[in-house]
């Protein structure tokens, strides 16, 4: 016998996949709130893994504290 698949969002049975785009999930809308979770947190780590971007502030860091010009950047 075989279990119906729940969908992980709103928690309904989902379709199964041949008639259903969006399996596991039951609906578009479930799918695309499950990305959006999963977007954000990746958003989130990236934004703390990104070297490029911690040397770019190390740089601006260093070079305001040699020289107190004006061309700093407006944020
Ligand atoms: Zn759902």
């Amino acid at each position: 016998m075989i279990r119906p698949t729940t969908c992980p969002i709103c928690q309904h049975v989902a379709p199964q996949a041949s008639v259903n785009t969006y399996f596991p999930f039951c609906s578009e809308r479930c799918k695309l709130v499950d990305f959006s979770r999963w977007w954000d947190g990746k958003y989130q780590i990236v934004d703390h893994l990104d070297e490029d971007r911690l040397l770019e502030l190390q740089e601006r860091t260093d070079s305001n504290s040699q020289h107190d010009s004006g061309d700093a950047e407006e944020y």
